[in-house]
Formats: structure tokens, C-alpha cells, sequence
């Protein structure tokens, strides 16, 4: 279980980036949504020790990350926004050459490992080719491979499948999904199907604070019965905005379609639809926005 307490962090230009930030992250795949800008890749960036915090903490377990920073290193498996690698060199050196850093000291072990990897990544094939010829997608499970390398408790990717095309981004989730037991695993992203997936919990985070926490499935069984649709024109789209609280907007042939978040009809022309997890996104942060 990673425990995350009260994580507060201003940058020199003046932007809170997190707002009193307490999150707990048990085992498994855990989703961390929110728009750009929300304040993840400064929680990410944290929580890997490439920043301090000005006020907070993190614990592994039994140990302190932010305090023992080496400690959690070695136990850290991170898959960053920016990935940038040596081009000129193949996947097969680089794993290897990272293995070293991350301290696999054993060569046998270093070479099962890197191996091992290669194959759960599907990249065992083309690992003689250097990286400056892979795909994005095939970036993606270098960078997943890399992260995995000596085994980590805890692995954090950031903003993982922005870019990747359906087939590759389908590959990556399923990936994802397969990292052992016993592993934290936090995805970072704003693609709410991406949580939907393959998250069993999940917490929402919007302008530094945490909006939500909880499971993905009680999020929308909350919803149920309270998410109501209807087809109106552009023109009266801020007209519906003042009386309701309109929780997401759609083209729709030209009109717009609304979701609405009522306990009962909002009124005329309104159906009933059956929540999902964009809807319980949207209507957190419409909510924090509201109360903001
Ligand atoms: P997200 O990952 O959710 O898009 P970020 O953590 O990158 O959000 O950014 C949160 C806020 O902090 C944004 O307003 C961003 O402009 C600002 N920010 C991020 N990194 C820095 C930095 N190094 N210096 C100053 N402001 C930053």
C-alpha cells in the first residue's frame, strides 16, 4: 500500500500545482485522472523523488520515500511523460546497460531478466534494432521493459497511450494489465476509457486537489438513474449551462448533445441514459468547479 499524506507543492512562478494532496494506493492498477494541467505529472514526479514536496509525505509500506530516497529507487519502476533514449543503440544494449544502473549486479540474473522482459513486451524480435527505428508504440513497451527491470513495488506511468494508435494503445493496456501481483501500479492520464479498462480503483484530481476516490464501478453505480440526455441546438447550449448542471457537451449531427446530472427530470425532451465513467468523471469536476 502506498500512503500519500497532505502533499503540497508551489512552483517559483507562483502555480499550486498540489493542493493538500492524501491518497491511499493499494496493490493492483490504480488510475489517476484529471485534465492537463490538473497537477499529475507533479504528483508523478513526487512520488519517483524527482521532486520534493514543500509539505507532506509518502510511505511504501514501511518506509518513507520521500526520506529514503535510495530505498525507493531501487524499488521504483517509472515510465515518464517525455522518454527520451539513446537512438543509436539497440533495445537489447539499453535494457542491458539499465540493468546495470538499476543494480543487477548478477549477469545470469541481468540477462533472465532482460530477456524476460523483451518477451512480455513482444519486442524479442526486434531487439537487435536500435531505438531510433522503433514506433511509438513499440517506444511505449521499451518504456514499460525498462520500468519493470528489477522487479519494482511500486511503477508509475505517465500519460502512457496519448498518441498510440487503437491497435497499439490496446496492446499497451493489456500490458498494463499484466504486471505481477503485489505491485502498486499508477497510470496517470486524462483518457477516461484507459481507467475504465484496466483500473480497479482510481482517484480524480483537478486545479492540485483530489475530486474523487474510489473504485471505477461505484463511481458510475453512484450515477445511476441521475444522468439524463437530450439533443438541443448550439444556441441554447448556455441557456441549459445556467439552469442545470451540465456535466458534457457532444456533436451530434450538427446539434449538441447534452448530459445532465439531476436527481430527477430536468425537464421536457430529457432520457434517462445509463451512466459510465466519462459521466462520474465529468461530474466531479463540474462539481469542484461548482464549489470552487
Ligand atoms: P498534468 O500532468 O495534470 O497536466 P502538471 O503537474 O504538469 O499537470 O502541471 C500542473 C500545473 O503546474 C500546471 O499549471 C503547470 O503549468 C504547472 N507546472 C508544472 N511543472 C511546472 C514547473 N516545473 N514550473 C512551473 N510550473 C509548472
Amino acid at each position: 500500500m502506498l500512503s500519500i499524506r497532505n502533499l503540497s507543492k508551489t512552483y517559483d512562478n507562483g502555480v499550486h500545482a498540489l493542493r493538500d494532496v492524501s491518497l491511499d494506493v493499494p496493490t493492483g492498477m490504480f488510475g489517476l485522472l484529471g485534465p492537463n494541467g490538473a497537477g499529475k505529472s507533479s504528483l508523478m514526479r513526487t512520488l519517483a523523488t524527482l521532486q520534493a514536496p514543500d509539505a507532506g509525505s509518502v510511505t511504501l509500506d514501511d518506509f518513507d520515500c520521500l526520506k529514503q530516497k535510495f530505498e525507493l529507487r531501487q524499488q521504483l519502476g517509472y515510465l515518464p511523460q517525455e522518454f527520451g533514449v539513446y537512438e543509436d543503440i539497440s533495445a537489447l544494449a539499453m535494457l542491458k546497460h539499465l540493468a546495470v544502473l538499476k543494480g543487477i549486479a548478477n549477469a545470469k540474473e541481468r540477462d533472465e531478466n532482460v530477456k524476460h522482459l523483451l518477451h512480455m513486451t513482444n519486442l524479442w524480435d526486434v531487439r537487435k534494432r536500435k531505438l531510433a527505428t522503433y514506433s511509438g508504440g513499440m517506444r511505449q513497451r521499451f518504456g514499460i521493459a525498462q520500468a519493470l527491470l528489477g522487479q519494482p513495488r511500486l511503477v508509475i506511468v505517465d500519460e502512457p497511450t496519448a498518441g498510440l494508435d487503437p491497435e497499439e494503445r490496446r496492446r499497451f493496456l493489456n500490458l498494463l494489465s499484466e504486471i505481477g501481483e503485489n505491485v502498486v501500479v499508477i497510470l496517470s492520464t486524462h483518457i477516461v476509457e484507459d481507467v475504465g479498462e484496466i483500473c480497479e480503483h482510481m482517484a480524480i484530481i483537478d486545479e492540485g486537489q483530489v475530486c474523487y476516490t474510489g473504485e471505477p464501478r461505484l463511481a458510475i453505480a453512484d450515477l445511476e438513474g441521475h444522468i439524463w440526455e437530450k439533443i438541443i441546438d448550439k444556441d441554447e447550449v448556455s441557456d441549459y449551462e445556467q439552469s442545470m448542471l451540465v456535466i458534457s457537451k457532444r456533436l451530434f449531427a450538427g446539434r449538441i448533445k447534452i448530459h445532465v446530472h439531476a436527481e430527477s427530470s430536468p425537464g421536457d425532451g430529457f432520457n434517462s441514459v445509463q451512466a459510465d465513467l466519462e459521466d462520474a468523471y465529468f461530474t466531479s469536476l463540474r462539481k469542484t468547479t461548482a464549489v470552487c
